[in-house]
């Protein structure tokens, strides 16, 4: 796949779009975009992938019933894109093998526990970037950072 500058708002209003149906009625899509923010260097389609992940899961946490927020922004030097839930939030002992493959605290044929370990795979090593998650209950947060300028 190659390798562009793109406006990341596109990519999640891409993925916000495919993943519509799949939005319950009682979950609130909130879209808190810095509009300002300028075009990255980055791997489209695997970038939509990693906002699919990071929104299925957030969707999955939240059980039919809360908000789900997507939200722009930078730091000096980084692009920063949060994905963030009003699920249970995840619980301490489960919290430090979330981006290890295959693991999943979903049941049989609901998770293959790969989303996280692929989605750390895009952002760190093919984009340079870095992950974070904050988590309590009411109040999970994923924030991707991307470079704002090539590696
Ligand atoms: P899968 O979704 O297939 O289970 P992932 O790698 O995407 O695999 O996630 C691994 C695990 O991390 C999930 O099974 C879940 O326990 C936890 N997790 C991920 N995102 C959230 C979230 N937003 N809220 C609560 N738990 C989460
Ligand atoms: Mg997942």
């Amino acid at each position: 796949a190659p390798y562009q500058t793109v406006d990341v708002h596109d990519l999640l209003d891409a993925t916000l779009v495919m993943l519509q149906a799949k939005v319950p009625a009682g979950v609130r899509v909130v879209r808190e975009y810095d509009r300002s923010l300028p075009a990255v260097p980055a791997y489209a389609a695997e970038l939509n992938q990693v906002w699919t992940n990071l929104i299925d899961n957030a969707l999955a946490a939240m059980a039919g019933e809360g908000t789900l927020t997507v939200r722009t922004g930078r730091t000096e030097d980084r692009l920063t894109v949060e994905v963030r839930d009003t699920g249970p939030g995840i619980p301490p002992e489960v919290r430090p093998r979330i981006f290890e493959p295959f693991f999943t605290t979903k049941a049989v044929g609901e998770g293959t526990g790969l989303g996280l370990d692929i989605s750390y795979r895009i952002v760190v090593n093919k984009h340079h970037g870095d992950i974070r998650v904050r988590s309590e209950p009411g109040d999970t947060r994923f924030e991707v950072l991307l470079p704002l300028t090539p590696a």
